[in-house]
């Protein structure tokens, strides 16, 4: 492990999850929510929402050239998503373990993807790829208004 990775692990950090629209089709959101609300993680936003083609496109710039990018979009804007900004230690790094691997039929069982889903085009959830990008994502999907600071009462019994 090197000593930047470790250190990022123990900082405060902001994620984007969203539940796609073949997640929401298939009544995974309560399933999907409930993983990371049990891991402990702090949910700050959340919407359920139809997401415009510039802003599909805006989330997935990266990805502009790839030969799926087109069915991409068509996917992320084929139905409403649910907008989830969490926060907590590590969160970035640890939400992506809990997702899986971007094709499901390589995801981990316990993982979302592995449990859940089958397809690469059709994996269930997304999940920034960095605490960087977790801000970016939040800032594109949310309104400041939008995001909550609250206090779990639980959080004395999930860290000491
Ligand atoms: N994707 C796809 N075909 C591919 C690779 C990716 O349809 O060969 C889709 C898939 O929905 C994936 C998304 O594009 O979740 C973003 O790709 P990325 O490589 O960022 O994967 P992720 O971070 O979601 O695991
Ligand atoms: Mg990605």
């Amino acid at each position: 492990f090197l000593p930047h990775l470790v250190a990022s692990m123990e900082e405060v950090q902001e994620t984007y999850i969203m539940v796609k629209p073949d997640g929401l089709q298939r009544g995974l959101v309560g399933e999907i929510i409930s993983r990371f609300e049990k891991k402990g993680f702090k949910l700050t936003g959340l919407k359920l929402f139809q997401c415009p083609k510039q802003l599909a496109e805006e989330h997935y710039k990266d990805l502009k050239a790839k030969p799926f990018f087109p069915k991409l979009i068509e996917y992320i804007t084929s139905g409403p998503v649910v907008c989830m900004a969490w926060e907590g230690v590590g969160v970035v790094a640890s939400a992506r373990k809990l997702i899986g691997v971007t094709n499901p039929l390589q995801a981990e069982p316990g993982t979302i993807r592995g449990d859940l889903a089958v397809q690469t085009g059709r994996n269930v959830v997304h999940g920034s790829d960095s605490p960087e990008n977790g801000k970016r994502e939040i800032a594109l999907w949310f309104t400041e208004d939008e995001i909550c600071q609250w206090t779990p009462a639980q959080a004395p019994w999930l860290r000491e």
